[in-house]
């Protein structure tokens, strides 16, 4: 059957204001079920239930982190799993979404990478995670404050899914985000930061995942460095700015003895010259079998000092929802405690 939010919302069924009524539904009230619905007549009700799938999952388990991040693990009707984390950061409820089952990406730190590759989502599976997320938290999808596509995945390696999903996203009929609360998060793909430029009026935020300043480390953790090299990343950073006006933010996963050296800072202060930018590390989320560990917090300091002293925006994210494999990274585990997950 097809999913309802696979379709645009100009393609919605029903005329006028009912199509209207239906959209408000989804995406304003967060109804769970065409049921729900109830200013819709029962037999519109009926024939859509009999057309379309709301809900694109058919089983929705949570794990939840002592620091309030909650971990959706959604089962698809194919039976493969992904997931989604819940940050309800105060006032701004935040949001991670996957945008594959597993990812081809590999990176040798990431648990999602061990996977392997499953499958590309659909706009709908990319978005019903929200809704997913907002049925179950009982808030109206509206009350998102910020969208990460940072789960499971390359969003750039299932390009046209994770587009249509971002334009639901903004579209005022749907989620009506502003697109300074939406950031993309790649591993580093020349070629689809610069298409993504190139989309009209989608101009969300770009978060590159650079992990380090130097080729030779660089292919060390992220294979997929061999096919774009650093300068490659970066020139296509500096388009991405140009065209979108937006500053561009790295992030750097920190590794202990792997890329965590001074002279690494200084190196990755020199390429970011003349780029507007910001910097975000990410203290390494252990899982058992991934070979690295976790920079000790006094060569972090260190670490972020030098960028700092070299005029360097700079930030340390520390990740929330480890205790339950909901960190980044994490994400490839049926439940916290089992085989790989450090609790
Ligand atoms: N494929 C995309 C988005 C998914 S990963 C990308 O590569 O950006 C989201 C972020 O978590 C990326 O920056 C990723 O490199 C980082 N990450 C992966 N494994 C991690 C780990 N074990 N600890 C900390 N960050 C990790």
């Amino acid at each position: 059957m097809p999913l309802l939010l696979d379709l645009h919302p100009d393609a919605y069924p029903l005329e006028g204001y009912r199509r209207k009524q239906l959209l408000e539904w989804v995406f304003v009230h967060g109804a769970p079920s065409f049921a729900a619905m109830t200013n819709l007549p029962a037999a519109a009700r009926a024939e859509l239930e009999q057309q379309y799938a709301l809900n694109p999952f058919i089983r929705t388990e949570t794990f939840e982190s002592s620091d309030g991040s909650v971990k959706y693990l959604f089962t698809l009707p194919d039976q493969r799993q992904m997931e989604a984390v819940y940050m309800p950061y105060l006032d701004r409820k935040t949001i991670c979404v996957s945008t594959m089952v597993g990812c081809p990406a590999k990176c040798a730190f990431c648990a999602t990478g061990a996977m392997g590759f499953g499958r590309n989502l659909t706009p709908g599976e990319i978005v019903g995670q929200i809704l997913a997320v907002s049925w179950d938290q009982g808030f109206s999808p509206r009350e998102l404050r910020n969208l990460v596509f940072m789960g499971m995945g390359e969003p750039l390696l299932n390009y046209d899914h994770t587009i249509m999903a971002a334009k639901l996203l903004l579209h005022p009929q749907a989620l009506g985000m502003s697109k300074r609360r939406v950031t993309l998060s790649t591993v580093g793909l020349a070629k689809g930061i610069r298409k993504l430029a190139a989309e009209d009026d989608l101009g969300i935020k770009l978060a590159i995942s650079l992990h380090a300043p130097d080729e030779e480390t660089r292919q060390r953790i992220i294979p997929t460095g061999q096919a774009n090299s650093i300068s490659e990343i970066m020139a296509a950073a500096r388009d991405y700015q140009q065209v979108t006006g937006r500053r561009v933010t790295f992030e750097y996963a920190m590794l202990s003895g792997v890329n965590d050296h001074l002279w690494q800072a200084d190196l990755l202060a020199d390429l970011l010259q003349g780029l507007v930018s910001h910097v975000n590390l990410i203290p390494m989320n252990p899982w058992d079998g991934s070979g690295f560990s976790e920079t000790p917090e006094a060569e972090l300091q260190a670490f972020y000092d030098r960028l700092e002293a070299r005029g360097v925006p700079v930030s340390v994210r520390r990740s929330r929802g480890r205790d339950a494999g909901a960190a980044c990274g994490q994400l490839a585990l049926k439940q916290p405690g089992a085989a790989g997950v450090s609790a």
